[in-house]
C-alpha cells in the first residue's frame, strides 16, 4: 500500500483505539467505541485493498466525483461510508484530510461527556493549559499545583474546589482541546483572568504569547 503512514497518523488522534476484525480481516479504528475508519485487507495476501472511512453524505458524494479511486463504502452503508483504493491515486494530503473529517464526524456524534473525557484523558501530561498558559513556566507547577490539564481544570488558578471557568467553557461546554479552536478567542472569560496587579500592557503581552502558543500548539493530543 502507498499509505504506510495511516496507522501512526490515526493512533496519534485523541482517544483512538484499534482492533482487528478477524472475520473480515479489517484493521478498525474507533473513537468512543464507534468505528470511523478501517484498513480492509485481502484475505489471501493480507495486503490492504481499501481504506474505508465515514463522511457526511454530501462530502462523500463530492469526493467520489472528484477522485475515481474513491468509491462507495466497501461492504458498508453506501450513504455514509466511502472506500479509498489503497493503491490508487488519491494524494496523501487529501487522504489525511478525509481521515480528519471521518474522525471529526464520529467524534461530534459522541455525547459531550464522552468528548470531554477523551480530550481530558489525552492531555493529562500536556503543560499547555486550555487557555494557553504554559504551566511548565509557572512557579507553582509541581510546587503545589499539578498544572491545568493534570488537575482537570482545578489547578491553583481555579477557585478552591472548583474548575476554572475558562477550562469549563473550553472543555465541558465546547469540547475543544484548547481555546485556539474557538472563534471568540480572546473572550471575556479570558480577560477576566487578568490579575488586578498586572498592567494592561503586561496582560496584553501575555495574551499575545498565549494566543500564539494556542495557534501553534503541537503538544496537545488533539483531534488532528
Ligand atoms: S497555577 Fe497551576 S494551572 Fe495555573 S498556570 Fe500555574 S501551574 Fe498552570
Ligand atoms: S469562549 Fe472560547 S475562548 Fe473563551 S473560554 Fe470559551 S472556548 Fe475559550
Amino acid at each position: 500500500m502507498k499509505y504506510e503512514w495511516i496507522e501512526e497518523f490515526l493512533l496519534k488522534k485523541a482517544g483512538v483505539t484499534r482492533d482487528i476484525q478477524e472475520e473480515w480481516n479489517w484493521i478498525r479504528f474507533h473513537i468512543g467505541g464507534k468505528m470511523f475508519a478501517a484498513i480492509c485487507r485481502d484475505d489471501d495476501t493480507n495486503e490492504p485493498v481499501y481504506i474505508t472511512l465515514k463522511l457526511e453524505p454530501v462530502e462523500g458524494e463530492f469526493f467520489r466525483k472528484e477522485y475515481e479511486d474513491i468509491i462507495p463504502g466497501y461492504y458498508m452503508n453506501k450513504v455514509h461510508w466511502n472506500s479509498v483504493k489503497a493503491d490508487g491515486n488519491v494524494p496523501d494530503e487529501v487522504l489525511k484530510d478525509l481521515l480528519d473529517k471521518a474522525y471529526q464526524v464520529v467524534f461530534d456524534s459522541l455525547s459531550k461527556k464522552q468528548r470531554r473525557q477523551i480530550i481530558e484523558d489525552a492531555n493529562l501530561d500536556n503543560p499547555l493549559s486550555a487557555c494557553g498558559a504554559d504551566c511548565s513556566q509557572c512557579g507553582l507547577f509541581g510546587n503545589g499545583c499539578q498544572g491545568c490539564n493534570a488537575s482537570r481544570g482545578m489547578g491553583s488558578h481555579a477557585s478552591e474546589g472548583k474548575e476554572c471557568k475558562t477550562y469549563l467553557c473550553c472543555r465541558a461546554k465546547n469540547c475543544y482541546v484548547n481555546c485556539g479552536e474557538c472563534d471568540q478567542l480572546p473572550c471575556k472569560l479570558i480577560y477576566a483572568t487578568k490579575d488586578p496587579g498586572v498592567s494592561d500592557e503586561e496582560f496584553n503581552e501575555y495574551l499575545e504569547g498565549a494566543i500564539n502558543r494556542l495557534k501553534c500548539d503541537k503538544t496537545s493530543q488533539g483531534k488532528k
